[in-house]
């Protein structure tokens, strides 16, 4: 049910729950929860349809992804401005359109990839081979920040290997999640891809079920650690991508001109609401005057505003929950007599706005460093030896990305080997790519996503053994 009025609170009582625009706070429409028995019955339909969808070959199955990244390109542009609406992220620049590219390429690429049976050993008197089975009813747990994209690398490769899925979209951004799945819907069989909506209890529900063989879930470490609970249930097998507080040090004497864009949109991609965005900044001590300024002097030229806009590639906060985490960081940060660098312009929106903020005279200890902001406001820690930067960066129970900047890539590489991390990146942050594995180290999860072996996480390895 669609209306257009303005809201102030997101949260109505009962199961209401009303879904925002985040750049105006115009109501998108009114998300309600999944009852319990229409979960239960979309599971039965999805063991179901699975065991089809399995059967089929998998030249098959291939061709039908293929179609469905061709129905992505083909309602690209509504669904990015689906995106922005609900989401907050601009068109253009790293926005909707971007990840409305993210969402066909990560279904082009496991559409494309191949996992066939392998031989591990054979002698004279055995032979011994792997086979990738599917697991069953997937449960994918979506998160808001990038709704339409996530879900894609949940569902396209879980799909690909044979299984259902049943998707809840982040209640923040159900609309969006709900008009793609229609237009995947368009392509596949019926029952392979449901969705259950609301908040509160449906994820836990679902994800708890007897008949949920895998979970996929982004979030929150603490609801990621909900969901290792609930796995204790059905023994479901996990792909956990809990979020991360990315440290990227510079090393000393870099090019700072060459790298700014690199280091803007590493820390301020989607408003700094990515999992993977450098949120901790170590800077050499002799060069912190340079790096702020280039930073603060690259931000001011940054328009941030109503993502529907033109020329704006800077958004808010996709919601009150958020904004409000942000708002108490900063005003910590003020408290213990933070510097506030820059702060760049607050548009004169209604909307969840918080603009660019570079904050220094912080270090380790202070909450806006140990916490994972999820925004666009940024410390820069200064050290005196890489030593003492590599021993910052790693004292965080996450583990999801990090970066290195320097001109010596030698050097640089030496660094990276040290950092705790599922990915270090060298001069460039958050670059991730289909190809290639991607998952955190420590409390940031377990489980990759993404190529060759983003497909065996939704599979069972199944081993035929023979003797000769
Ligand atoms: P959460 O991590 O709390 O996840 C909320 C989602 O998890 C909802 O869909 C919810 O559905 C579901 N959920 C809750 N409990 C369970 C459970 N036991 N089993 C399965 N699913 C469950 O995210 P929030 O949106 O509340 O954001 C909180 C913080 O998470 C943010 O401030 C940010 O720091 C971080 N975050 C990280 C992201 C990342 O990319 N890593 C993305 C988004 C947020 P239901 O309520 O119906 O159970």
């Amino acid at each position: 049910m669609e209306n257009t009025s303005v809201a102030q609170e997101t949260h109505t009582p009962d199961t209401q729950f009303l879904s925002l625009n985040p750049s105006n706070l115009e109501v998108i429409g009114e998300v309600t929860n999944t009852s319990r028995v229409e979960i239960d019955t979309k599971i039965e339909k999805a063991k179901k349809a699975q065991k089809l969808w399995a059967a089929r070959p998998d030249a098959e199955r291939k061709e039908i992804l293929l179609k469905v990244a061709e129905a992505l390109q083909q309602n690209s542009k509504e669904l990015a401005e689906w995106i922005t609406r609900e989401q907050g992220k601009p068109l253009n620049g790293p926005g909707a359109n971007f990840e409305m590219q993210g969402c066909v390429g990560w279904t082009q690429v496991p559409a494309s990839l191949d996992l066939p049976e392998e031989i591990v050993f054979e002698d004279e008197t055995r032979k011994d081979i792997v086979y990738r089975n599917p697991i069953g009813v997937v449960a994918a747990i979506a998160p808001w920040n990038w709704p339409l994209m996530i879900a894609i690398w949940q569902i396209i490769p879980s799909l690909r290997m044979g299984n259902a899925v049943i998707i809840k979209p982040s209640e923040y951004t159900t609309y969006c999640s709900l008009e793609m799945i229609k237009v995947i819907n368009s392509v596949l069989p019926e029952d392979i891809l449901q969705v259950v909506t609301g908040r509160g209890e449906v994820g836990g529900y679902l994800t708890s079920h007897p008949e949920i063989g895998k979970i996929m879930f982004t979030g929150s470490i603490a609801t990621g650690k909900k969901v290792i609970e609930a796995s204790a249930k059905n023994m479901a097998r996990l792909t956990l991508e809990c979020g991360g507080n990315d440290a990227g040090i510079i090393l000393p004497g870099l090019d700072i001109a060459k790298h700014i864009e690199g280091l803007f949109w590493g820390a301020f991609l989607n408003m700094g609401q990515t999992c993977a965005c450098l949120k901790r900044l170590y800077v050499y001590e002799n060069d912190y005057e340079k790096v702020v300024k280039a930073l603060a002097d690259y931000s001011s030229h940054i328009p941030m505003g109503n993502g529907a806009d033109e020329g704006i590639v800077l958004g808010p906060i996709q919601n009150k929950m958020q904004y409000d985490k942000i708002q108490d960081l900063i005003r910590d940060s003020e408290n213990i007599g933070a510097d506030f660098i820059f702060k760049g312009q607050k548009p004169d929106l209604e909307g969840y706005f918080i603009p660019v903020t570079l904050i220094g005279n912080v270090d380790n200890g202070d909450r806006i460093v140990d916490e994972e902001q999820f925004g666009p406001v940024l410390p820069i820690i200064t050290y005196k030896t890489v030593d003492e930067a590599i021993s910052k960066a790693n004292d965080s129970e996450n583990g999801l990305g990090a970066s290195v900047w320097s001109d010596n890539l030698d050097e640089a590489q030496k660094v990276a080997a040290q950092l705790e991390a599922g990915t270090v990146w060298i001069n460039q942050h958050g670059a991730i790519h289909p190809f290639v594995p991607f998952g955190g180290a420590k409390q940031s999860g377990y489980g990759v996503e993404f190529g060759i072996e983003g497909l065996k996480a939704v599979t069972v390895p199944k081993v035929i053994s023979i003797k000769k």
